[in-house]
């Protein structure tokens, strides 16, 4: 009898039907003897629709209230789940996130949980009961409802997993599983049977979804996950620490596991900044409190005494990161700037890459064969990335998939 944590995102669950048919599939998990904690999303957009309405009635929603109110959408779906479950026939009974022991910080909207109290959960499991939980959500000391960060319920799985030591967490969504890359850029993509956390890390942070943070806390407590479709009969793909020995093996052998991704890229360059001490401290000290979050830096070294600093930023954040970079580059009496928006990155993710070389060389002669140019390069020990024009990022994906044979099946 093992104890399984069920996550089940908006889409699963976007109308009466779809709420039967998770019913139906928690039903069929305790009918094999085990016992389950459901955790669920807002039903399909309705966290999207509520901020609308929130901002309809105020330019800039009190933090507090609009967390209280988004707090609702998973209310929603976590009682009529336990109605259905109960219409079955099955014991159910649905906890808001404070009544499942979910304390955390006074961030809202993107609260941190500091500590789930399991009792609850553990008294209703012991009672036979399917424990459906709201996700999303939990509280303060002083009893304010506070929210996770949008997409956040995968974390609120992931940390009642590990307080009531889940057997397994399995998070169902719209999609069957990770893939070696976006299958709508790369026809070729294959589903993965299991990736390790880091590389699921890299490959969330760059396009593939799952909250990075609930892939994290997975690392950090040792839950596996198994991400899933709620739509359809098959086996998912399992995250997990993957360090057994054949495995190593295989990672090794394989090298890259996947294609990564992401469209959301803006670059801006400082020109001919002047090279002293402190110099970056004072530009991305003001980005980073305008909220700005900088990704990919490029410094060249400095010819008279001048250097042209380049980093890209989300598209969304490029106004607000210029308004911040034209006022230091006056400061600074640089050269001026220049951005552009239509930027993409491709990356290539695999722990195995930590043991072999030829990686970097692959993929830039793979790139400069199909006549891509790369504008910047990053890398960490297991990820290689390129900043290309977003009009061949899936050129480069594809070109990348085929070059490290990622639609072969591992060995
Ligand atoms: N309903 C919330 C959102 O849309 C949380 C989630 O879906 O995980 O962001
Ligand atoms: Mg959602």
């Amino acid at each position: 009898m093992a104890l399984v944590v069920q996550k089940y995102g908006g889409t699963s669950l976007a109308n009466a039907n779809k709420i039967h048919a998770v019913a139906d599939r928690i039903a069929a998990t305790i009918a094999r003897g085990d016992r389950v904690v459901a955790v669920v999303s807002a039903m399909g957009n309705t966290t999207d629709d509520l901020i609308a309405l929130a901002r309809r009635v105020a330019d800039r929603p009190d933090a507090r209230e609009l967390d209280l109110l988004l707090s609702t959408g998973e209310l929603v779906s976590s009682t009529l789940l336990a109605m259905a479950l109960r219409s079955k026939g099955l014991e159910a009974i649905s906890l808001s996130g404070a009544q499942a022991g979910i304390r955390t910080n006074a961030s809202h909207g993107h609260a941190k949980i500091a500590g789930v109290e399991p009792r609850r959960i553990l008294d209703e499991l012991d009672r036979g009961r399917v424990v459906v939980v709201a996700g999303f959500q939990g509280i303060t000391d002083d009893m304010d409802v506070t929210t996770l960060g949008r997409g956040a319920s995968d974390i609120t799985a992931v940390a009642i997993a590990a307080v009531v030591e889940a057997d397994r967490c399995e998070v169902y969504t719209d999609v069957d599983g990770i893939y070696t890359a976006d299958p709508n850029l790369v026809p070729e993509a294959r589903k993965l049977d299991e990736i390790g956390f880091e590389e699921m890390l890299e490959l969330a942070s760059y396009g593939a979804k799952m909250a990075p943070r609930s892939i994290e806390m997975g690392m950090v407590y040792d839950i596996p996950i198994m991400v899933a479709s709620s739509f359809v009969e098959a086996p998912g793909t399992l995250i997990h620490k993957g360090a057994d020995m054949e495995t190593r093996v295989t990672e090794i052998r394989n090298r890259v596991r996947g294609i990564a991704t992401d469209v959301d890229v803006a670059k801006i360059t400082v020109l001919g900044v002047v090279d002293r001490p402190g110099v970056s401290a004072e530009l991305f000290e003001p980005l980073a409190a305008a909220d700005v979050s900088v990704d990919v830096i490029v410094q060249n070294a400095s010819e008279d005494g001048a250097t042209d600093l380049t980093f890209t930023v989300k598209r969304s954040e490029l106004t607000r990161a210029l308004d911040v970079v034209e006022e230091v580059s006056r400061q600074l009496g640089s050269r001026g700037v220049t951005s552009s928006d239509n930027l993409a990155k491709v990356s290539i993710v695999g722990t195995g890459m930590r043991e072999g070389s030829g990686y970097a060389s692959r993929m830039f002669r793979t790139l400069a064969d199909h006549n891509i140019n790369i504008e910047m390069i990053t890398t960490s020990e297991i990820r290689i990335t390129c900043i290309v024009d977003e009009a061949v990022v899936a050129d480069a994906a594809r070109a990348l998939h085929a070059a490290f044979e990622l639609e072969k099946p591992g060995p």
